[in-house]
């Protein structure tokens, strides 16, 4: 990988994806190897909005390595709350730390703040931004389940607040897949990620859609997604969309046996419970791999005892 900092998933080359899944695998396979590799490195976590499977993942990961972490703890109890800008926090904590793990609610926050660190700072999401670790493991589900070649994946909710589906649908233009966009026409992807998705890749193979039983049956992932409720403006206009799509057994009668689906979590109501129970549901083993994905990175960004990949 060629990159100190992790910002956007637009960063990855198919081979860079392919280095971090194939060592997460590795990893996976056999933890002890790498339990010691990092005593004496400390990962910053610094999360300026709610958290549970990217923060304790990488605290996990971290901790899994023989590391350990510093936590800035809630915006509540930390000098933010001062009015200190992110700019210093980050300035601060670097000193304290060997890599940063940054969730903001702005988008480009994470972006910005790379520019006054040394350090490895990975986004962990920016507002209605990116999420490039969550695509990392994201794609190492898809690939332990359906494969990452001659893949066609639909890919629903709130695709124009969903972060994890912005940097997921970027990264997929560099293997063959078929991206099915399903949506309300006012959680439609973003005009300017469509763009970028059709520069990025052949545009035969990106389509919008508003109902997802035309698309189902071709399906081999259907990626699910909260409404973002946090980011609308207007609660209002959270109201009209909230509860549109919801999958139950009844919704997968015209779905493929084989189909995966995954969900970023938390749930709200997209995806009823009595799917968790059938073979298609992946979403909590998708949460797990969290931290064998998460080992991966820290273990390229941090270098490894081979002198590890980061090289600029
Ligand atoms: N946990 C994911 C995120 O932080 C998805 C979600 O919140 O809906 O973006």
């Amino acid at each position: 990988m060629r990159h100190d900092h992790l910002i956007t998933s637009k960063q990855l080359s198919r081979g860079d994806i392919e280095t971090v899944l194939d060592r997460a695998a590795e990893i996976d396979e056999d933890p002890s190897a790498v339990a010691d590799r990092y005593a004496d490195t400390l990962l910053g976590l610094l999360f300026f909005e709610p958290s549970t499977r990217t923060k304790m993942s990488f605290e996990t990961a971290m901790k899994r390595l023989g590391g350990d972490v510093v936590d800035m703890g809630s915006v509540e109890s930390s000098s933010v709350k001062k009015g200190e800008t992110l700019a210093d926090t980050v300035r601060v904590i670097e000193g304290y730390a060997d890599a940063l793990v940054l969730r903001h609610p702005k988008q480009g926050a994470a972006q910005m703040a790379s520019e006054f660190v040394d350090v490895p700072l990975l986004n962990a999401g920016d507002g209605a931004g990116h999420h490039p670790t969550q695509t990392l493991l994201d794609l190492y589900t898809i690939r332990e389940n359906a494969g990452l070649e001659d893949l066609t994946i639909g890919i629903m909710g709130d695709l124009k607040y969903g972060r994890t589906v912005h940097s997921l649908a970027h990264a997929l233009t560099n293997f063959d897949v078929h991206q099915h966009f399903i949506s309300p026409e006012s959680l439609q992807l973003p005009r300017e990620v469509v763009y970028d998705l059709h520069q990025e890749q052949d545009g035969t193979q990106i389509r919008e859609h508003e109902s997802l039983e035309e698309i189902l049956p071709s399906l081999d992932v259907l990626y699910v997604t909260r409404i973002q409720r946090e980011r609308f403006p207007d609660e209002n206009e959270y109201q009209k969309v909230a509860g549109e799509y919801q999958i139950d057994t009844d919704t997968l009668e015209a779905a493929s046996d084989e189909l995966t689906i995954m969900h970023p979590l938390p749930r709200v109501d997209e995806i009823a419970p009595e799917i968790d129970e059938t073979d298609h549901a992946a979403y909590f083993d998708q949460a797990h791999n969290g931290v064998p994905v998460r080992m991966a990175l820290l273990d390229l960004l941090l270098g490894g005892d081979d002198g590890g990949v980061r090289d600029d």
